[in-house]
């Protein structure tokens, strides 16, 4: 078993959850308070805390923590999709082993963005 927190209730999850999807490391798992049809979170096995120790992930782990929540959401019936990580109590972190969320399954998949902020002038100065 990778390094766990006793205190951390995602490590105890991963002793004993039901999992989504697990593989290499990392399980999905149906999140408890769903915000949308859809809603489940991607976690490593070994305990980190926030996104912000990422790069206690080699390269290899990393690339595969991100394949990891793009199975996940194909296991999981979706196509379009939201995926979200909170950093920090600041940001909304309410449990602090890192998590991805994976929110799909209706409108929330699809955000609008203004044409405004997708478009820009070139400053005639600077278009030589
Ligand atoms: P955060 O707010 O830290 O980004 O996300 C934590 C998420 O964990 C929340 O969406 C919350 O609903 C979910 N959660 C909290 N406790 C449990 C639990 O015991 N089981 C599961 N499956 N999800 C949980
Ligand atoms: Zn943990």
């Amino acid at each position: 078993m990778p390094k766990q927190r006793d205190d951390c209730l995602f490590c105890s999850i991963v002793r004993n959850g039901a999992y989504v999807h697990k593989a290499n490391g990392f399980v999905a798992i149906n999140d408890i308070n769903p915000l949308a049809p859809v809603h489940v979170l991607v976690l490593p096995e070994r305990h980190v805390d926030t996104f912000r120790e990422v790069s206690e992930f080699n390269a290899r782990e990393a690339k595969r923590m991100l394949e990891f929540v793009a199975e996940t959401a194909e296991k999981v019936g979706l196509t379009d999709y939201r995926v979200q990580v909170n950093v920090g109590a600041g940001a909304g972190q309410t449990v602090f082993h890192l998590h991805w969320h994976i929110l799909g399954g209706g409108p929330e998949a699809s955000v609008e963005v203004p044409a405004a902020v997708a478009t820009a002038e070139i400053p005639d100065e600077l278009d030589r």
